[in-house]
């Protein structure tokens, strides 16, 4: 039965897909197989049917015990023998119980990869596994073993660029610690092994990951090493600043000590605040070694490594600054101490200017401009500013050195391989400007998703004239039109907002609250609060600093110090945002751009640029799932599993893969790869006859294949069977 119900549902949308199961139900009943049922917590437990009364089933469950269950309330289970199938496409039933159980088996044995027809899910193990390393990248190169693994979709991708000559593109996905870029990681490895080639390019990209990561990545509440961008002033109380932080204060030589006059941790207020400085397992002073030579390899020399290390430390004496609150109209001094003169040392500007930078800030009156003392809140604004400017520049200046280190872009006349790693979507507890980005860019990235494994993929077979019913998937064009839409959506009421003097975020929640309203997408919260419908269900947004953070401004002064400072990397940038200033004839500007770009504006620019350049490549998608969020081997929380699985869309991918035709070759192509094996010759010259009549020679069954107008669109394992005969006969 199993067998014939997976051949009826090959025609069917995901409707009639409903009907047929409610069909089946019927047959699993008569033959009292295995069900799922849903118990009244919601939860689906696997049994059999005992007995039926109308719409009632009686199910004995593992326990012994009998549930009485409303049909509608029972999903077909698969038989044993699909237990653990590699690909979610070859179980008989596709229903999430059926998914759940299915990786919750693979992953009891450690068989942490499993496809979902083109899309590879990866769940992360949380511990090391021995699958991985040259014995590993030779046999999935050599095709010994077919297992599902990042380095067969690496091996994938590498294969197709080379036969099609077409740039690829490896877009990995999923929350925060599910392993994304653990994953890019080890695709890397398989790429840098197998395409490397001479010249230590190889190891030069693995040690670049070591940099970025000590740079760009920092301990979470959700993931121990986590990518981040921006959070050298705060961090919460389980979390920890950049790595680079801890490392240097715990591994730096004692003459680089000397040359920052570097502290223990402790008596840094950016480390100091939060409760967590160590991390379990890690040796920070270890992995400032490795980062040493990492830097060495990359060659940097050592007087920009040096110049780097001023930058951290500079950062973290900033932070030491303090202010004494002076007259009673709230004005602030600088308190001349050693943070200052260790700061003012480091950046290379004198303690007076730098001082004047944190007091003093200018505004407009009527007679132009008047420099006037800053209250203390701004002061400490300022401080931060300039710290984050400080910080922010410094990652900068290491990619760019990175990527020319690599060559990247440059001199590449071959065809690439693209790895994405970008940021998962955020739910917390309270979202702010940064979600808000982050959950943008993810809804751009499921669109590119959508687009590839539904939409092209659909409207090939319809407008080829192929017997097809559409399976619905979750457009989410509607949710990015109400970021993107001008002049009335969230970006754009932003960017208005930010340039409007009197704004504040209250008045910014009800300017979209006015103008939004009616769109499905979005919700009027009270107060300062709205919300947004996304792909992956509605986030609640507090826009408290919103306006702030997508200015992302730094004061004239401040920027005036930062470009006398005797430090090249600083100057550089400092001039190009002094240049932009005078342009634009404002007081502020913005940190790094020189357009003065608010930052969702500038997100959006390079969210476009990156699709553009996805676009051009063949898409190969990794979806990471995290299985419980304690970071801990061997747990497998089936509710956070199952929220992920129905966010990504994986069980649309297996149906439509299944119902879908993986192979499809133009009639001209088929018939001429396989027309000389027809044994009588036929009459007609038309590509079209010739490929049906092929097919017919073949017994290949009708509904293994359709025939379009132009293409012939074929099952997976049909190719390879022509292969095969085309091979006996040559
Ligand atoms: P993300 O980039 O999605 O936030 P990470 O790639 O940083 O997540 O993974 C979080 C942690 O999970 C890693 O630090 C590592 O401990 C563990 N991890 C992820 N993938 C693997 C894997 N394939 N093997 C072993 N551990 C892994
Ligand atoms: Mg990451």
């Amino acid at each position: 039965p199993q067998e014939n119900m997976s051949l009826l549902t090959c025609n069917a949308s995901s409707g009639e897909i409903e009907e047929l199961e409610d069909d089946c139900i019927s047959y699993f009943i008569k033959k009292k197989l295995r069900v799922w049922c849903k118990e009244p917590r919601g939860k689906w437990e696997l049994g059999t049917i005992l007995s039926t009364s109308g719409e009632e089933a009686s199910v004995s469950i593992s326990n012994r015990n009998v549930m009485k269950v409303d049909r509608s309330e029972l999903l077909p289970a698969n038989p044993d023998i699909l237990e653990g199938a590699d690909d979610l496409m070859k179980l008989s039933y596709l229903n999430e119980p059926s998914v759940l159980r299915n990786l919750k088996f693979r992953y009891s044995k450690e068989m942490i990869y499993s496809k979902a027809g083109p899309v590879l899910i990866a769940l992360n193990p949380f511990k090391d596994l021995s699958i991985y390393g040259t014995d590993y990248v030779s046999a999935y190169r050599q095709k010994f073993i077919d297992a599902p693994h990042v380095y067969a979709m690496a091996d994938a991708a590498y294969s197709d660029m080379l036969r099609d000559e077409v740039n690829q593109s490896i877009i990995i996905s999923g929350e925060s610690g599910s392993g994304k870029t653990e994953t890019a990681k080890i695709a890397i490895q398989y790429l840098a092994a197998v395409g490397g080639g001479s010249g230590g390019i190889e190891n030069k990209l693995l040690q670049t990951s070591c940099i970025l990561e000590a740079f760009g990545n920092a301990k979470t509440f959700e993931n121990d090493n986590s990518s981040r961008f921006s959070r050298v002033v705060q961090s919460g109380s389980t979390e920890r600043s950049y790595h680079i932080f801890y490392q240097l204060c715990a591994g730096a030589s004692s003459a680089l000590k000397e040359t920052l006059n570097l502290r223990p941790i402790s008596e840094y207020k950016y480390l100091n605040q939060s409760d967590c400085v160590k991390i379990a397992g890690v040796d920070d002073a270890r992995k400032f070694q490795e980062l040493m030579r990492a830097l060495d390899t990359v060659q940097i020399c050592e007087e920009d490594q040096e110049l780097i290390f001023k930058m951290v430390a500079a950062v973290l004496w900033l932070g030491n600054i303090s202010f004494q609150v002076n007259d009673s109209e709230n004005h602030i001094e600088v308190v001349d101490d050693e943070a200052v003169t260790s700061a003012a040392l480091l950046m290379g500007c004198s303690s007076q200017e730098l001082m004047a930078a944190l007091s003093t800030g200018r505004a407009q009156s009527e007679d132009g401009t008047i420099t006037k003392k800053l209250s203390l809140q701004q002061a400490i604004d300022t401080r931060g500013a300039i710290a984050k400017f400080i910080y922010a520049t410094l990652f900068e200046w290491l990619v760019e050195q990175l990527n020319k280190s690599l060559q990247v872009g440059k001199k590449c006349t071959g065809k690439s391989i693209s790895i994405l790693d970008i940021y998962g979507f955020e739910t917390l507890q309270k979202n702010s400007f940064e979600q808000f980005c982050i959950n943008y860019a993810n809804e751009r990235l499921q669109q590119h998703f959508n687009r590839h494994l539904f939409k092209l993929e659909q409207q090939d077979y319809e407008s080829d004239g192929i017997d097809w019913t559409k399976i619905d998937f979750v457009d989410n064009q509607e949710c990015l039109d109400l970021f993107e839409k001008k002049p009335l959506g969230l970006l754009s009421l932003l960017d208005e907002e930010s340039n409007l003097p009197k704004a504040s975020d209250l008045t910014f929640a009800n300017k979209l609250k006015q103008h939004l309203s009616p769109n499905p997408c979005f919700k009027g919260e009270r107060g300062r609060a709205f919300g947004v419908r996304h792909y992956r269900g509605e986030v609640l947004y507090d826009t408290n600093g919103f306006l702030e953070k997508n200015r992302d401004l730094l004061p004239f002064d401040s920027v005036q110090l930062l470009s006398s400072c005797n430090c090249e990397l600083l100057q550089f940038f400092a001039k190009v945002s002094s240049q932009s200033q005078k342009e634009s004839n404002s007081f502020h500007t913005s940190a790094l751009d020189s357009q003065k770009q608010s930052i969702g504006t500038k997100l959006k620019g390079q969210l476009f640029m990156l699709m553009c350049q996805l676009e051009s490549t063949k898409p190969h998608f990794i979806q990471c799932i995290r299985p419980n969020t304690k970071q801990l081997p061997g747990i497998y929380d089936e509710d956070l599993v199952l929220q992920q699985i129905r966010c990504c869309g994986v069980l649309e991918v297996a149906r439509i893969s299944r119902v879908g035709y993986s192979n499809r070759m133009t009639h001209q192509e088929f018939s001429e790869r396989y027309g000389f094996l027809l044994s009588e010759a036929n009459v007609s010259q038309d590509p079209l006859s010739i490929s049906v009549a092929i097919l017919q020679q073949f017994n290949i069954p009708c509904e293994m294949y359709q025939v379009g107008y132009t293409k012939l669109y074929l099952r997976a394992g049909q190719i390879g069977a022509l292969e095969d005969k085309r091979k006996q006969v040559l």
